[in-house]
């Protein structure tokens, strides 16, 4: 069974297996250690991951970018509309108020939604890990922003299972960065005094701060805040800004009216920060930016420190609210640890630095620490490995309120289930007095805290078949879980009923001292009448929840599938081409050559010019035609072209023999 760990990053994602010697972090069919995390559309195929990279400037329309940001989002939804609208670049629209894309695929205008879009790029990361592993994948773990809700975790979910992958935990990046860290260390201490580490993950998108416990065994988040939107593309769009003024001035152009060119001024930008990060200055150059123009220019670190203070002291907020919400000092944080690609900024360090007042400590591979303790996660929860018992107490981001319609007899109408910084998963059993089915509403508590744009509410759960019991109100329980995926369920409902039973009594309890001449109670044993609730069978519960239907994730599975044929085809069709082609230029040379003796002259005269037909054909109609077609023109040149090389290797194998003979003796 496969045991893979995915950190699905805003830019790029990286894929960790489990293997018996220990975690390996996976290359793709390119040798990088992590894949962009792009989906793109052509005319003949979709192009996923690094494929997909090569379109990005030139096929900019059809490219779909920042997948984690979309995923399972509405189309009116305000983040959406004044955000991630300008990172993307393919046209979106609205779809059942689902947030959808606009591509031309095989010359037809298509539209996909974010989970499918998501699927496919999840079908690259499958196929990537299992070109490397070599069997099939199937169950995996995958990380995401602890920030997700629940409408957002199901969308991954339903991705997920589109894609043919078997999810055994969504985990929050930032634990998954903790278990990698706690796992490894033999030297956490004993319960009394927990080891208190605080995660810093600055990616391209998105900045979390955990802070959590080690004991030997065991990892505690204590508590967790993150800023949604800050991250390496707010420092490329600044630089953008300050770019394109000056360009415009410069050069009378204005690349913000260019997509094409406004993509290559981000790339640019984005290089030109990272050549920052470790020197004092760097150059920005791009040739035929538009309008046939070039661009130059250069900046010095100290003018992007400028430039960037505002952003760089949006670093303080979490990691105050952090410490808030755990209830430590920063004297109890026994380590900083940083991870995600936009810690490398050195100004951004140095602020983290002065916050905690003590050095920061990279003992974590800082791009490959979420992927590696996803694949732990997966390893821990797969029946086929063995790993070191180590317990993961996560806690839920967002309070979770219940509200229900009243009886008569009832004032309370709501009620918080989970609190914020609930451990998960965790169950809560409600109680109800009902003579009829009756439906909860589950919805977050704090709507002002959860992504903008996303409706607060989460699900309806119907508990079906309710009816009196003995002429009274029936106790019903109903047993709510946020599960290991951080997602909200009510796996069952079920009437209780009171009995009475007769307990006996047990002596030490009773010894009240008998009155005086009162004689001590009979010897006959103790016995009381209690009142015990006594589970009465279960009640059917219909979940409405913001996850896809049965029969549409069976649709779109269907539908993923045919495009992973499609495109295997495409593939396969242009092997077959070049094939044909490397055949007939590798034979028409060596007919003249190393086959010259094997084929009769007469014979020779027809290849040759069978040879010269079957090319002159692939650059007309044979441009462009099926893997079959070029399998047969293919076969129809082995007819004559086989039994020559046969006769060749022949006399080949028999000088070799006799060269092997006469060596031998
Ligand atoms: P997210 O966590 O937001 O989903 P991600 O996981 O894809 O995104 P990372 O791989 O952690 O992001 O980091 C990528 C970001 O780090 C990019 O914005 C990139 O420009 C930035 N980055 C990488 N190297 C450097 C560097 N040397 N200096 C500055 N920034 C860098
Ligand atoms: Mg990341």
């Amino acid at each position: 069974m496969s045991v893979v760990g995915i950190d699905f990053g805003n830019l790029q994602s990286v894929i960790a297996v489990a293997r018996n010697r220990g975690i390996d972090v996976i290359c793709n069919e390119v040798s990088n250690r992590f894949t962009p995390s792009l989906v793109s559309f052509g005319p003949k195929q979709r192009y996923l991951g690094e494929t997909a990279k090569t379109q990005e400037i030139s096929n900019f329309k059809n490219t779909i970018s920042s997948l984690k940001r979309i995923v399972g989002r509405t189309f009116a939804d305000k983040e959406v509309q004044e955000i991630e609208k300008q990172y993307l670049t393919a046209p979106i629209l609205d779809v059942n108020g689902q947030l959808s894309v606009k591509v031309n695929f095989k010359g037809e205008e298509t539209t996909f939604t974010t989970v499918q879009i998501f699927a496919m790029y999840l079908t690259k990361m499958r196929e990537i890990a299992a070109s490397e592993i070599k069997m099939p994948v199937s169950d995996c773990v995958i990380a995401i922003p602890s920030w997700f809700t629940d409408v957002q975790r199901r969308a991954v979910l339903d991705a997920s299972e589109i894609a043919g992958l078997n999810v055994l935990r969504l985990i929050n990046d930032s634990t998954a960065t903790a278990l990698g860290y706690g796992i490894t260390k033999t030297d956490l201490p004993e319960a009394d005094k927990p080891r208190n580490v605080c995660f810093v993950d600055v990616g391209h998108s998105t900045y979390t701060v955990s802070i959590v416990s080690f004991i030997k065994g065991q990892l505690t988040v204590k508590a967790r805040a993150f800023d949604k939107h800050f991250g390496g593309r707010d420092f490329d769009r600044m630089l953008v800004d300050h770019f394109a003024a000056e360009f415009k001035t410069k050069y009378g152009i204005d690349v913000k009216s260019n997509g094409k060119a406004l993509i290559r001024l981000m790339a640019g930008c984005e290089k030109l920060k990272k050549i920052l990060s470790a020197n004092a200055q760097a150059p920005l150059n791009i040739e035929s930016i538009m309008e046939d123009r070039d661009v130059a220019s250069m900046m010095k670190r100290t003018e992007f420190e400028e430039l960037a203070q505002e952003l760089i002291s949006r670093v303080e907020a979490p990691l105050q609210k952090v410490l808030e919400d755990s209830g430590l000092t920063i004297e109890d944080i026994d380590s900083v640890e940083m991870v995600g690609g936009s810690t490398r900024i050195p100004a951004l360090k140095e602020r983290i630095q002065a916050f905690f007042k003590k050095d920061l400590s990279s003992t974590l591979n800082q791009d490959e620490a979420i992927a590696r303790g996803a694949a732990l996660q997966c390893a821990m929860l797969s029946p086929t490995f063995k790993v070191r018992e180590f317990s993961v107490q996560d806690i839920t981001n967002y309070p979770i309120k219940m509200t229900w319609q009243p009886t008569p007899e009832e004032e309370e109408t709501e009620l918080v289930v989970f609190n914020k910084n609930n451990v998960i998963p965790s169950t809560k059993i409600l109680t109800f007095y009902r003579s009829a089915p009756f439906d909860l509403e589950a919805q977050y508590a704090e709507p002002e805290s959860i992504p903008a744009g996303i409706n607060p509410w989460i699900a309806r759960f119907s508990v079906k078949g309710v009816e009196p019991v003995n002429g009274e109100a029936a106790c019903v329980k109903v047993k709510a879980r946020v599960n290991i995926h951080g997602v909200l369920t009510v796996e069952s409902a079920y009437v209780v009923e009171e009995v009475v039973k007769e307990e006996l009594v047990e002596e030490s309890k009773t010894e009240t001292p008998a009155a005086e001449g009162e004689e001590a109670a009979a010897e006959a044993p103790l016995t009381r009448k209690v009142k015990k609730l006594v589970k009465k069978g279960d009640l059917t519960v219909v979940s409405a929840t913001s996850s896809l239907d049965r029969s549409l994730v069976n649709e779109l599975k269907e539908k993923e599938m045919e495009m992973i044929a499609s495109d295997k085809l495409v593939v396969d069709t242009e092997m077959a081409k070049n094939t044909l082609e490397e055949y007939i230029y590798d034979t028409r040379s060596k007919v003249d050559g190393s086959l010259k003796d094997f084929i009769n002259p007469a014979d020779k005269e027809k290849f040759v010019s069978d040879l010269n037909n079957a090319e002159n054909w692939l650059y007309e109609e044979g441009d462009e035609t099926t893997k079959s077609v070029y399998a047969a023109k293919l076969a129809e040149l082995h007819v004559v072209g086989k039994p020559v090389v046969e006769r060749y290797r022949e006399v080949e194998a028999r000088a070799n023999a006799a060269r092997e003979l006469r060596e031998t003796i």
